[in-house]
């Protein structure tokens, strides 16, 4: 049981909804009378003892609000024993007893060793667009991040459409191909192209340039960034097809942008969690979401499992796509 001070911390790649779910910690603890530290710029930021005690206006204005007001970073230092050492000794200096860190795979395998060596509750939040979490149906901003990338597509499909060209959208998502499916399956693609499901580039140019001869207008191709490289693949497709190909990386638009009512409530909720548990002694786990119910997770299973694609997706996307 905690009654003094806690702390929360965003870690690695930014994700929209990270301030909903900071800030529900920050009001949750102040709600049950434990104090709340925030600390800035990842590990990187508690080890150079950028921690700074918030109340419940530090984290107004806030959750319309993508990126992190906490700021990340990413810290070399941070994966040595030495390192971690550091960053323990300025949490006990700030007399903070539990620490939520709120961030993905890298950033949980962090607290995981932070937690190893003692000293300090860790509950990790899964704050990531890859939704690549394990042991989770969700992560936050993965929602935001569908949804930029669908707005992206509808858009090129004009465009791709008027000109009669196929269009390569390649999608952000790290090793994962959820993201890819999640927006290829919503924005009506032609083609998704995913790491962890096999595919014949010989024979999809081939569907395509008989298509063409049929009347049809465009191809959707959405390549997750895992699987291969959007300017290459659209080398290929046209070599192969002798279409006119357009390649679009979305990129870091896909990290920004104010989240969606589902990332900010999902966010929030999971927020609340993650500081009750910690207050109330619990450390070693992770919250997220199974079938759209807040469950937790052994920190180490989730750091230590990869998580497989949906191979419901997968199905839905044979069927429809
Ligand atoms: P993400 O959390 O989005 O997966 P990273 O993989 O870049 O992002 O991890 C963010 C930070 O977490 C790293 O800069 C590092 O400080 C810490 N981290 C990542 N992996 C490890 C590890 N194996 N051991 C210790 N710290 C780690």
């Amino acid at each position: 049981m905690i009654t003094g001070a806690i702390a929360v911390m965003t870690s690695g790649g930014d994700s929209p909804g990270m301030n909903a779910a900071a800030r529900a910690v920050v009001r949750t603890a102040l709600y049950e009378g434990v104090r709340v530290f925030g600390i800035y710029n990842g590990y990187k930021g508690m080890l150079a003892d950028e921690i700074v005690e918030l109340n419940s206006r530090s984290v107004s204005d806030l959750i319309q609000r993508g990126g992190t007001f906490l700021g990340t970073a990413r810290c070399k230092e941070f994966k040595t024993e030495e390192g971690r050492r550091k960053g323990l000794e300025n949490l006990q200096k700030h007399g903070i007893e539990g620490l939520v860190i709120i961030g993905g795979d890298g950033s949980l395998t962090g607290g995981s060793l932070l937690s190893k060596m003692g000293g300090i509750p860790i509950v990790g939040l899964p704050g990531t667009i890859d939704n690549d979490v394990w042991g989770t149906d969700y992560t936050i901003g993965c929602d935001t991040a569908a949804n930029t990338a669908v707005d992206a597509i509808n858009k090129l499909r004009d465009t791709a459409s008027a000109h009669r060209r196929i269009m390569i959208v390649e999608v952000m998502g790290h090793t994962s191909g959820w993201l890819a499916m999640t927006a290829g399956i919503a924005g009506g693609a032609e083609y998704i192209i995913v790491p962890e499901v096999k595919y014949d580039l010989d024979e999809i140019c081939a569907e395509i340039v008989e298509s063409y001869k049929k009347g049809r207008r465009y191809s959707i191709i959405v390549v997750a960034e895992g699987a291969c490289s959007g300017v290459g693949l659209k080398n290929v497709v046209q070599e192969k097809t002798g279409i006119d190909t357009r390649v679009s990386i979305l990129g870091h638009i896909q990290r920004g942008g104010s989240p969606t009512v589902e990332d900010r409530m999902k966010a929030s909720m999971l927020g609340e969690r993650a500081a009750l548990a910690l207050i109330s002694g619990v450390s070693d786990v992770v919250f997220g979401f199974d079938e759209g119910k807040v469950v937790s997770i052994n920190l180490f299973d989730s750091v230590n499992n990869r998580k497989p694609l949906d191979p419901e997706l997968v199905r839905l996307a044979s069927v429809l796509v």
